[in-house]
């Protein structure tokens, strides 16, 4: 299977302070490690271009297009934890438009393609927070939908936090599976991703939230994985799966309280990549949130790893539930909520 992959050095112009949680050099330190592991050979490379105005456009108002195009160019905030340093409409743009690329390359005989600068869920159609300027998974769908006349798209985000954005914009659209797993939001930013929230009108059951408790291990997170989605991925048949990969879930993220281990994602990717493989042989990994500069790249090496079964994967000790018998609780709600729509 051919694979490729989406980079362009302005990726890490996406940098918005010293003082900010995201780390703005992460694309190219994640090449480098690749390189130096010796996967990254494996993946055809791709410079990608910005995505236009008609691109975002797609999903986002035009105020709120304009309101980032002005922002860019005085410097100042998109919200209370997201500065809007002078430029980043040319670099979220670009962002966005490695997306739509490694998009595209899924109809030009490549199985899998990433993008490193990619995922970024927490944009909604007229605001945004969380870091994410526009949403890339949506104008990527979007971009899909029109152009290859596709019809079911999967979204499995696996990004600590919920992605509200991209549920606020698919609510009621049942061609548009969105399936994310996080952290509970009583304890997290957004604060969305209610178990009970499983869409609207005729999508309900369309979209899918299990929000783990502060504290789950990797064991239990991948037990549930295995419980939920691919279940779900065989019933619902995508013609695409977009894989939002963030490892903020690392024990040793210091924005969130999750547990997973390197392992964890290893197994996870591995999983996607056999789900993609059975159903629609299109898989779009982007590389969302990782916040502890060391232990991202790793996550995101085991990831390439799983994606291509290379056993050569990092292991560390698993770490226990807090509270394991939570953690099964909410798998059997959302089984529950979700039992007229799929079988599980
Ligand atoms: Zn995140």
């Amino acid at each position: 299977m051919k694979r490729a992959i989406v980079y362009h050095e302005d990726y890490n112009k996406y940098d918005l302070g010293t003082d900010h949680p995201l780390i703005g050099d992460k694309p190219k330190n994640t090449m480098s490690f690749l390189k130096e592991k010796s996967v990254l050979s494996e993946f055809q490379i791709f410079t990608p271009k910005k995505a236009t105005e008609a691109d975002l456009l797609k999903v986002h108002d035009p105020s709120y297009v304009e309101h980032v195009k002005k922002l860019s160019q005085t410097g100042g905030w998109l919200s209370e934890d997201t500065p809007a340093p002078k430029g980043i409409f040319e670099v979220a743009s670009l962002a966005t438009g490695g997306s739509m690329c490694a998009g595209e390359k899924l109809f030009e005989g490549y199985g899998v393609t990433v993008n490193p600068l990619g995922g970024f869920h927490h944009a909604s159609k007229g605001h945004s927070s969380g870091f994410c300027f526009f949403n890339d998974i949506a104008i990527t769908i979007e971009y899909l939908r029109q152009k290859h006349k596709l019809k079911r798209f999967m979204i499995i985000d696996l990004d600590v936090h919920h992605g509200n954005g991209t549920q606020d914009i698919y609510i009621d659209d049942k061609t548009v599976l969105n399936l994310s797993f996080h952290q509970d939001g009583r304890t997290l930013y957004p604060g969305t991703g209610r178990v009970e929230t499983i869409g609207r009108d005729d999508a309900v059951g369309y979209t899918v939230n299990l929000p783990f408790p502060a504290g789950t291990g990797g064991a239990s997170y991948l037990k549930a994985f295995e419980e939920i989605v691919p279940p779900i991925t065989r019933q619902f048949k995508p013609d695409i799966i977009l894989y939002q990969s963030g490892v903020d879930t690392h024990h040793a993220d210091p924005l969130a309280d999750l547990n997973l281990t390197y392992q964890t994602y290893y197994h996870l990717a591995k999983s996607v990549a056999g789900l993609s493989q059975e159903t629609c042989r299109k898989l779009l990994v982007l590389l969302g949130g990782g916040y502890n500069s060391v232990a991202c790249i790793k996550s995101y090496y085991n990831i390439f790893c799983g994606l291509l079964e290379n056993d050569d994967f990092l292991e560390e000790e698993e770490i226990p539930d807090t509270d394991p018998e939570k953690v099964k609780h909410t798998v059997q709600q959302l089984k529950h909520y979700l039992s007229d729509y799929w079988s599980l």
